[in-house]
C-alpha cells in the first residue's frame, strides 16, 4: 500500500499501470500492482455488530473490500465467486475470519437460477440469518465497435449483471426482516456510458432503475435498497477486460482526481449503506468515481 496522505489526488497509486491481461474472471496474484483492499489499513468501529452479509463477488476486488471492512465492523460474512477463482476466496474468509468473524465461501455461477437462488439459504443455514445483501458480481469486455459485439458476451453481461443479481435479490426478499439493507454495485458507467462497454453500461443503467423500484416497494417493510457507483477501480476485471496497454496506462487519470482508485476507497460508501448510520437514505446511488458526475 502507499503511504496514506490528506491529499486525495495522492492517497494511492497516481501513475498508470503496467500493460497486462488475464482471462475472465480475473484473478488478484495476477493483478499488478496488487490492488489495496484495507487489509492493513480498515479500522472497525462495530458498525455493523451482529449482522449477516451476503456478498456476491465478495472474493476480489470490490467484493473483498467490502467483506474486510463488513467483518472488521463485526458482521459474518458470506461470499459468493466463481469456482475457479477459490484462492482469491480462500484469501478473504482468512481476512473475515482473522477480523474474529464468521467467513463462508460459496462457489458457482449466478447465471444459474439455482445456484443464484440457493447462496440465499445456506447464507441463512450457515450465518443463522442475512440482513446485508450485496450484489456485485460483475464481467464486462472490451468492444472494437458496435459491429463487433459478440452474441454470447452480450449475452453474459445480460446474464452475470442483471438475471444473477435478479435471481438472489427475489430469493433473499421475502424473508428479509425490517433493518434490512440491499446495496447493488452499478457504476459510473450507468450514467457516463462507454461506446466499448455498451452492453455493460445497459446493464448498469438498469441495475440503477432496480434500485430505484424495489427501494419504493421496500420501504414500507423496513428494508432499504441502494446502489453504489464505482468509477475506475484498480481490480481483476480490469487487467481481464481486454484493454490494451495505452487504456491501461490511462485507466483513471482522466477523472478530476487524476488516477484510478482502489477498491479499500469504496469500503466506507458499503458500511455506510449497510449501517444505520444510513437509516433515512433508500433509493439512492453514491458515487466514488473520483470526481467524475454522475
Ligand atoms: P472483480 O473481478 O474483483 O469482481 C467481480 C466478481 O464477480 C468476481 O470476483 C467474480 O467472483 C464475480 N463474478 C463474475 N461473474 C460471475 C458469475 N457468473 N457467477 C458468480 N460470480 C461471478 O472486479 P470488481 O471490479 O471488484 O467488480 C465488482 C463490481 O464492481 C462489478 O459489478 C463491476 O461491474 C463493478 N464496477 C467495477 C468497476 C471497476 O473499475 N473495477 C467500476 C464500476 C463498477
Amino acid at each position: 500500500m502507499t503511504e496514506n496522505t490528506n491529499d486525495p489526488r495522492d492517497a494511492h497509486r497516481e501513475e498508470g499501470f503496467p500493460a497486462q491481461e488475464q482471462d475472465q474472471p480475473g484473478h488478484t496474484a495476477e493483478t499488478h500492482p496488487d490492488p489495496d483492499h484495507g487489509e492493513s489499513s480498515y479500522v472497525g468501529h462495530g458498525r455493523l455488530e451482529g449482522r449477516r452479509a451476503l456478498i456476491t463477488g465478495g472474493d476480489s476486488g470490490i467484493g473483498r473490500a467490502a467483506a474486510i471492512a463488513f467483518a472488521r465492523e463485526g458482521a459474518d460474512v458470506a461470499i459468493v465467486h466463481m469456482p475457479e477463482e477459490q484462492a482469491d476466496a480462500d484469501d478473504t474468509v482468512r481476512l473475515i475470519r482473522e477480523a474474529g468473524r464468521q467467513g463462508v465461501s460459496l462457489a458457482g455461477d449466478v447465471r444459474d437460477e439455482g445456484f443464484a437462488t440457493s447462496i440465499v439459504s445456506e447464507t441463512r443455514r450457515q450465518l443463522g440469518g442475512l440482513d446485508v445483501l450485496v450484489l456485485n458480481a460483475g464481467y464486462q469486455h472490451d468492444i472494437e465497435g458496435f459491429d463487433a459485439l459478440e452474441t454470447d458476451k452480450m449475452r453474459r453481461v445480460f446474464a452475470t449483471n442483471l438475471e444473477g443479481m435478479v435471481y438472489t435479490a427475489r430469493a433473499a426478499y421475502p424473508e428479509l426482516p425490517e433493518g434490512a439493507s440491499i446495496i447493488v454495485t452499478a457504476s459510473v458507467q450507468a450514467y457516463n456510458p462507454s461506446p466499448g462497454l455498451v452492453d455493460y453500461a445497459m446493464t448498469k443503467a438498469a441495475q440503477v432503475a432496480f434500485v430505484k423500484a424495489l427501494a419504493q416497494e421496500a420501504g414500507s417493510r423496513g428494508i432499504r435498497v441502494n446502489a453504489v457507483a464505482p468509477g475506475p477501480i484498480w481490480t481483476p476485471l480490469i487487467p481481464a477486460t481486454g484493454w490494451d496497454e495505452e487504456r491501461l496506462a490511462s485507466f483513471g487519470q482522466d477523472t478530476p482526481l487524476g488516477r484510478a482508485g482502489q477498491p479499500a476507497e469504496l469500503a466506507g460508501a458499503y458500511v455506510y449503506l449497510a449501517s444505520e448510520e444510513s437509516s433515512y437514505t433508500s433509493g439512492t446511488v453514491l458515487a466514488v468515481t473520483g470526481g467524475k458526475p454522475l
